[in-house]
C-alpha cells in the first residue's frame, strides 16, 4: 500500500502531475483529527491554519462527517432547477444570524461569491466600485479586479472595471472616493491574507455613513472573518453596521466547499431570473455541512472560546522581543515581526509539529481550528517563541542588559 511511498516520493509525483501554481507543497498529509494532522511519514502536527480559516472545527469532526454522510446517502445533489430543504433552512438560518431581511444565492467558494456579489452591482446600473489596498477577494476575474496585489493581477489585465483602490482604514480617503456614480464599496472587515490587518475602529462605520449618503452599496467581504472566526458570527457587528452585502465561504462548511452571497434590503432583489447561476451552489450536502458546523458552534459556545483562545495566543507571543504587533480578533490572529522572517519561521515551526502561515515577509497568521484548546495554543506559543528566540540577535539581550543601569 502507500506505506512504501515516502513523502519525498509523493512530492515528486505531485510536480509531475499537477500544475505549478502554488509552488511546493509543505507536506503530504494523509490524515487529519481534531486539531491535528499527519505527514506521508507519520509525522503529526499541530494545525493553527486550518485548511486557511476553513476547518473550524478541526479535521474529521464527527457532526460534520454524520451530517455528510446522511445527506449525501439520502440526496446528494439536485441542481438548481430544484429546491432542497437543507439549502433554504440554511439560508433561513444565515438570514436569521445576520438579523436581517434579506437573500442568499449559494457558491462554492469565495471567490465565486464576490462575483456573484460583483455581478450583483453592476445590476445598480453603475458601474463603478471602490475597494482598499491591501485587499485580498479572490482569483477568478472578477474577484481578481477587486484585489490590490499587483504580482496576483499584473498577468492578467485588462481586468474587470472600474476598480479604485483606496488606502485600507483611511476614512477621508474613502470619502474622496466615492460618489453617486461608485455601484459599491467592497472591503473586508479585517484582511485575512494581509495577515489579520485591522482598518481602525470606526473605519466600517464611516464607510457604512458615506456609501448610505450617495447611494453605494456597501459590500463586506467576510469570506475569511466570518462564521465566528472573530468571535462574533460576522465581524462587522463589531461596529453596529448593517451593510447591504456580505459574503461568506471559507469556514461556513467546516471543510466541505461552500459559499453565500447574502443581500440585504432592496439589494436582494438585484439579481433577477437569468441573471446568475451555478450547478453544484448550494447542493444539499454542502448545506448539510454548514447546519453541522453552525449547530456545533453554537451548542458548544465556540465563539466566546474563540475569543478567549485568540487572546491567549496574542498575549503569549506579544511580549517575544522579535515581535512587533500583535493585531486581529478571535481566531484570525496577526503577529508582527520585526524582522522579514516569518516564511523561515514558518518552516522552523512546522520542522517542530506545529503549522502557521507567513502571511507576509514580517507577519505571521494564525487562524486555528475553533476548537483549539488552551493546552493546544500553550504548546503552538512555545514552539513559535523558541523559533523566534532563535531570530533575536545575540547581541539584543546583552545589550539591553548593559544598558539597562543607565
Ligand atoms: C480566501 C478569501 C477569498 C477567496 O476565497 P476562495 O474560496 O479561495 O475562492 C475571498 N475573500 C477573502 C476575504 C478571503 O480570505
Amino acid at each position: 500500500m502507500s506505506a512504501a511511498t515516502t513523502q519525498q516520493e509523493w512530492l515528486e509525483r505531485y510536480s509531475g502531475a499537477l500544475m505549478n501554481t502554488f509552488g511546493p507543497p509543505q507536506r503530504v498529509l494523509v490524515r487529519g483529527e481534531g486539531a491535528y494532522v499527519w505527514d506521508a511519514d507519520g509525522n503529526r502536527y499541530l494545525d493553527l491554519l486550518a485548511g486557511i480559516a476553513v476547518n473550524v472545527l478541526g479535521h474529521a469532526h464527527p457532526a460534520v462527517v454524520k451530517a455528510v454522510s446522511e445527506q449525501l446517502g439520502t440526496l446528494g445533489h439536485v441542481s438548481n432547477f430544484f429546491a432542497t430543504e437543507p439549502q433554504v433552512t440554511l439560508a433561513e438560518r444565515l438570514l436569521g444570524l445576520l438579523g436581517v431581511d434579506g437573500k442568499v444565492f449559494f457558491t462554492n467558494s469565495g471567490t465565486e461569491a464576490n462575483e456573484a456579489a460583483f455581478k450583483l452591482t453592476r445590476r445598480t446600473g453603475r458601474t463603478r466600485l471602490v475597494s482598499a489596498t491591501g485587499s485580498f477577494h479572490g482569483r477568478t476575474m472578477g474577484a481578481l479586479a477587486l484585489t490590490s496585489k499587483e504580482a496576483y493581477r499584473a498577468p492578467f489585465e485588462p481586468l474587470p472595471g472600474d476598480v479604485t483602490f483606496v488606502p485600507y482604514g483611511d476614512v477621508e480617503a474613502l470619502r474622496a472616493a466615492v460618489d453617486e456614480t461608485v455601484a459599491a464599496v467592497v472591503l473586508e472587515p479585517i484582511q485575512g491574507e494581509a495577515g489579520a490587518v485591522e482598518p481602525g475602529a470606526g473605519y466600517l462605520a464611516a464607510a457604512r455613513e458615506i456609501t448610505q449618503q450617495h447611494g453605494t452599496l456597501l459590500w463586506v467581504d467576510e469570506v475569511q472573518s466570518g462564521v465566528g472566526r472573530t468571535g462574533a458570527w460576522f465581524a462587522h457587528t463589531a461596529e453596529g453596521i448593517v451593510p447591504d452585502v456580505v459574503t461568506l465561504a471559507k469556514g461556513l462548511g467546516g471543510g466541505i466547499p461552500i459559499g453565500a452571497c447574502i443581500a440585504v434590503g432592496d439589494a436582494a432583489d438585484l439579481l433577477q431570473p437569468g441573471n446568475h447561476g451555478t450547478t453544484f451552489g448550494g447542493n444539499p450536502v454542502a448545506a448539510a455541512a454548514a447546519h453541522a458546523v453552525l449547530d456545533t458552534l453554537e451548542d458548544e459556545d465556540l465563539l466566546a472560546h474563540a475569543t478567549a483562545t485568540g487572546e491567549r495566543l496574542r498575549a503569549g507571543l506579544a511580549d517575544h522581543p522579535l515581535v512587533a504587533d500583535t493585531s486581529g480578533a478571535g481566531l484570525l490572529v496577526g503577529i508582527g515581526l520585526r524582522k522579514p522572517v516569518a516564511p523561515q519561521v514558518q518552516a522552523a515551526v512546522l520542522a517542530r509539529g506545529v503549522v502557521i502561515n507567513a502571511a507576509a515577509p514580517d507577519r505571521l497568521r494564525l487562524v486555528p481550528p475553533l476548537i483549539l484548546t488552551a493546552d493546544q495554543a500553550d504548546e503552538a506559543v512555545a514552539v513559535i517563541r523558541d523559533v523566534l528566540d532563535l531570530h533575536v540577535p545575540a547581541t539584543t539581550s546583552t545589550t539591553s542588559e548593559t544598558e539597562a543601569p543607565a
